[in-house]
């Protein structure tokens, strides 16, 4: 029961969608809004039904004569997806049950120094702990999404990049945790994820925006029509790496004037530290593995009206706004919104200044006022993204063959 073919989703992944994001839903209504037969509709319905993925669970009664509509709804606890979010500063990891929702979440620290095989053994750890602590049964769980900032290979599970030190650069990621967990594992981008995420909160009123992602690094995210713009190879929308009129800082990537390199959260903390009384009153460190924790002491004290403070978020914010005009220009967006834990506390004096430097350039003003929005799950989305990437693309049957010691009532075969 593939989700997807030839990278498009099968009725069977449609039906699923569209029952995890509106909840419950009649066979017409499914029939309604796939445009499908309900003949058809009614044969796919009774196969997730066999399988213990889908059961009814009510009735509507109808306007007039006729049967009542009988409810669909997906079995929550059929099955269950994990998401692992691991950056150098911080790491999130979620549970999420077969229907969505979020039945366990861990915030722990990110890899710091650690190298690829020490972080993932660590996380590793706390992934089967939080399962053990939720009652969540490993066989019941199709697999993990690890999720990171990219470029990355996702085919082979690797990054491209010596980011954050030279031995991340090619180490089989996916493979060392799905061997250290028993279960598959997908890798996906951290600022596609987050952007998938908030499209299933529901948070966001349309179903094409942008998405910027600030944690230790920038990223970016398109979503188009519901479903996640990949490029060739799923390293689209990079928009840390976007050059910036006026920049000349260089980057890790090795151009010159990135934004990322000219406004990102370790460059604002190494402008604070560059001035020993601002780094002194506003309790900034400097560790290497600190920046967001650093960068959050920044925001608290803009937060507080420190001046030093305010100018140079108010200086990072700005870029970040000229970055967000490519990003509208080249996709031809009207909502932004702003996710990572970069934005836990700066993330409404970002709004406004990446709103100010839209309504001035982006092409699309003259049609309509740009909306830039603050996420709703600024250091979670990601984790959900990554973990609904599972149970939108590992099909089912990869893990009923394994063996399942579940109830019988779910009859997954
Ligand atoms: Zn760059």
């Amino acid at each position: 029961m593939p989700h997807f073919e030839d990278g498009r989703v099968t009725t069977t992944g449609r039906v699923l969608d569209l029952l995890r994001t509106r909840g419950t839903l009649s066979r017409v209504e499914l029939a309604g809004r796939t445009g499908l037969t309900a003949a058809a509709i009614t044969h796919v319905v009774r196969r997730l039904i066999d399988d213990g993925l889908v059961h009814e669970v009510g009735r509507v009664p109808r306007q007039g004569r006729g049967q009542p509509r009988r409810l669909l709804e997906l079995a929550p606890d059929s099955w269950y997806a994990v998401g692992v979010q691991v950056d150098r500063t911080t790491s999130t990891i979620v549970v999420l049950d077969f229907a969505g929702e979020r039945v366990a979440e861990a915030g722990l620290r990110g890899s710091g120094g650690a190298g690829p095989e020490a972080t993932l053994a660590v996380l590793a750890d706390h992934v089967a702990d939080l399962l053990r602590a939720s009652g969540v049964p490993r066989e019941r769980v199709l697999g993990a999404g690890l999720v990171t900032h990219g470029p990355q290979d996702q085919e082979r599970g690797v990054l491209l990049t010596a980011q954050p030190e030279p031995e991340w650069l090619e180490f089989p990621l996916t493979g060392t945790l799905s061997e250290r967990l028993g279960l598959p594992v997908l890798l996906e981008n951290d600022a596609t994820a987050a952007a998938f995420g908030e499209q299933w909160a529901g948070e966001v009123p349309t179903d094409t925006f942008g998405l910027i992602y600030m944690a230790s690094g920038i990223g970016g995210g398109v979503i188009v029509d519901g479903e996640s713009y990949r490029g060739r190879a799923s390293n689209a929308v990079e928009i840390g790496h976007v050059a910036l009129s006026g920049g000349s800082t260089v980057c890790v990537c090795g151009n010159r004037g990135c934004a990322q390199a000219e406004a990102g959260p370790r460059t604002v903390v190494e402008q604070v530290l560059a001035d020993g009384a601002l780094a002194e009153r506003l309790g900034v460190k400097g560790e290497a593995d600190g920046t967001i924790a650093d960068f959050e002491r920044i925001a608290r004290a803009w937060h507080r009206g420190d001046r030093g403070a305010a100018e140079l978020l108010e200086r990072s914010a700005r870029w970040i706004g000229q970055a967000a005009v490519t990003l509208v220009n080249l996709f031809d967006l009207d909502t932004v919104v702003l996710s990572g834990p970069a934005f836990v506390t700066a993330g409404p004096l970002y709004r406004e200044h990446v709103a100010a430097e839209l309504e001035r350039r982006a092409l699309s003003r003259a049609l309509r006022r740009p909306e830039v929005r603050v996420s709703t799950n600024v250091i979670t989305a990601a984790a959900v993204g990554g973990a609904l990437h599972v149970l939108r693309t590992i099909p089912i049957e990869t893990r009923s063959d394994t063996p399942v010691s579940a109830p019988t009532h779910e009859g997954a075969s």
